[in-house]
């Protein structure tokens, strides 16, 4: 770090000190990591954002100080003063960057005492459970792998800042207190004490006010914002989260895969990761097909084959008769361990989402062990065992079934069947989805991505035949970003919320403002957004995205720190002109 302005309290960071500073007197200050009485003599580690140093206190050159050091408990805050000494030969420790030298203290000043911790800060692996952690946040940000966690998210969103400013993007704001935009989620609203009964939303995304940015020109535009949507409990979300958002004006898809292939570069190359460029384009239909869904990890190999062909003609009724009426027959092999009661369970978890069954197989010489092998021949077994590639000792599962079905069955089994976790990186774009997603609760279409996503296809043929012009960036099986080109024209648009059930009244009481400003000349115009979250937690190779929010929220919603969400004062209810009403 760059040196701090030297005061009372330090002149130097504790983490940077080095053996070129020997002979010098700095003071640093921080908190006390860990303390070790050895043989008359105190060791202290001390820390401060900066890393880790270790003072010394010896008891006849600084009896006082050696004195205080002795009462000395772990989280106490403390300034010291003294000489940078090399360590003793054998003393060094090559774990750490300060580990050839050490701090001969001869002056200690206690600047705040700690009670003890509910949890150790200096142990990393400490078993503590997510609950105690976040209730005591400011502890747990304290260790050192919170601390490179929050540093890395600083990096990448500097690095954000960098590549857009460099390509001469606009960091522009949007509001916050705002009316619903639809991402697909619910709204957390606001309720206005100047206007009794009307409410604002928080917004799901900035989508209309980054359209409506392009129409008032500004060509290129990004934001690190904010964004909440209130979503039931799945995993590893958060009510509110950072997007990366971004929208240009006169492109095309080609122009935003450039922009994000190169900010993808920059972005993996913050942790060492080097990537191929351009990232690959797969269509959806291609990967609902090879992996089963559209945000695959293909890590994991295991890549779904149709099958169907081989089994037009077979024998084996289950087989045939789903071919017959309109069903597929697709699978996959991978090795491992299948004894009988991991394939029961693995039948179960396919039950449970839809199929009407698992065919499983282990290829043994030409022929498989397997209860269908009795009803194929030879000649099929050997035949879908080649179009999989399964050799000796593989599994092969297969499901028989309506499409989406086997596509959903084996893309969740992909994962299930794995026993080895994915490493590697594994970044690439989904394109060319459908328009829209059949919504049978309500019997109409669903836009896949955001009825402003410009539609390609015949506007005069069936909504369920369009293609949306949108994409996704999908990374190590997470989606990490998507977007769309958008609808510049009335017409367009109006058709689009048409088809999903939107009728002109409705959509100008709702989206009037945009229907208006897209008669005053919208140029063509796309953009993307990135779950910032998320892409931290990927580079850090963390798992949850809490290890990369200073403050999350627990699945459940709630901030345990201050305890929110929280009732609020019968007058601050009131002033609103609301009255709180238990749910029952
Ligand atoms: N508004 C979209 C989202 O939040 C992203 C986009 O279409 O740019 O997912």
């Amino acid at each position: 770090m760059r040196p701090p302005r030297a005061n009372g309290y330090r002149t130097a960071w504790a983490g940077d000190l080095r053996r070129e500073n020997v002979g010098e007197t700095p003071r640093v200050a921080g908190w006390v990591h860990r303390r070790r009485d050895h043989g008359g003599l105190i060791f202290i580690d001390l820390r401060d954002r900066s890393g880790l140093l270790q003072l010394v206190f010896h008891p006849e050159s600084a009896p006082q100080a050696h004195e205080a050091a002795g009462r000395l408990r772990a989280e106490d805050v403390i300034t010291v003063s003294g000489e940078l000494v090399d360590r003793e030969q054998g003393a060094v420790n090559p774990n750490i960057p300060t580990g050839e030298v050490e701090l001969s203290v001869s002056e200690l000043e206690i600047l705040a005492d700690a009670q003890t911790p509910p949890f150790e800060i200096a142990e990393e692996k400490g078993d503590v459970g997510e609950d105690t952690r976040l209730r005591y946040r400011y502890l747990d940000l304290r260790r050192t792998q919170m601390q490179r966690n929050i540093e890395l998210r600083h990096r990448v969103a500097q690095a954000i800042r960098a590549y857009m400013n460099e390509r001469d993007f606009l960091e522009i704001e949007t509001p916050m207190l705002t009316r619903s935009t639809p991402e697909g989620a619910r709204d957390f609203i606001v309720p206005s004490r100047l206007q009794p009964g009307s409410w604002y939303a928080l917004p799901q995304s900035p989508q209309l006010f980054k359209e409506l940015l392009m129409m008032s020109g500004f060509e290129r535009y990004y934001q690190i914002v904010r964004c909440f949507r209130d979503e039931d409990l799945r995993a590893d979300r958060q009510p509110e989260f950072t997007q990366l958002d971004v929208e240009l004006s006169f492109v095309d898809e080609e122009d935003v895969y450039e922009l994000v292939d190169g900010l993808m570069r920059d972005l993996l190359a913050l942790v060492d990761i080097e990537i191929e460029l351009p990232l690959e384009r797969l269509t959806y239909d291609d990967v609902l097909l090879r992996y089963g869904s559209d945000r695959p990890d293909r890590r994991l190999g295991r890549e779904i084959h149709d099958l169907g062909e081989l089994f037009a003609d077979s024998e084996f009724q289950v087989f045939r008769g789903a071919l017959e009426s309109g069903g597929v027959v697709r699978g996959f092999k991978t090795h491992g361990e299948f004894p009988r009661r991991r394939v029961d369970e693995l039948t179960e978890r396919a039950k449970r989402m839809g199929a009407k069954g698992l065919v499983w197989a282990e290829v043994e010489g030409d022929v498989w062990r397997s209860p269908i092998a009795k009803f194929l021949k030879p000649e099929e077994m050997q035949r879908v065992s080649s179009a999989l590639g399964a050799s000796e000792g593989d599994y092969i599962f297969i499901v028989a079934d309506a499409p989406e079905i086997a596509a959903r069955v084996l893309g969740d089994l992909r994962p299930a069947v794995a026993d080895e976790p994915p490493t590697g990186t594994d970044l690439f774009w989904v394109v060319d989805f459908p328009m829209f997603d059949w919504n049978e609760d309500e019997r109409r279409w669903d836009a896949m991505h955001h009825p402003f996503t410009a539609p390609s296809g015949d506007l005069d043929a069936d909504p369920g035949s369009w293609r949306s012009r949108g994409y996704d960036i999908v990374m190590n099986g997470l989606e990490i970003g998507g977007g769309s080109i958008r609808i510049n024209r009335p017409d367009v648009q109006q058709k689009v919320f048409d088809a999903i059930g939107l009728d002109a009244a409705e959509a100008r009481e709702r989206f009037g403002f945009l229907l208006e400003a897209l008669e005053y000349g919208a140029p063509p115009l796309g953009g993307i957004a990135f779950g910032l979250d998320r892409i931290a937690a990927l580079l850090a190779g963390q798992d949850s995205i809490r290890e990369v929010i200073a403050f999350p929220k627990t699945a459940s919603g709630a901030e345990l720190l201050t305890g929110a969400p929280a009732p609020v004062d019968e007058i601050q209810l009131r002033e609103l002109g609301l009255r709180a009403q238990k749910k029952s």
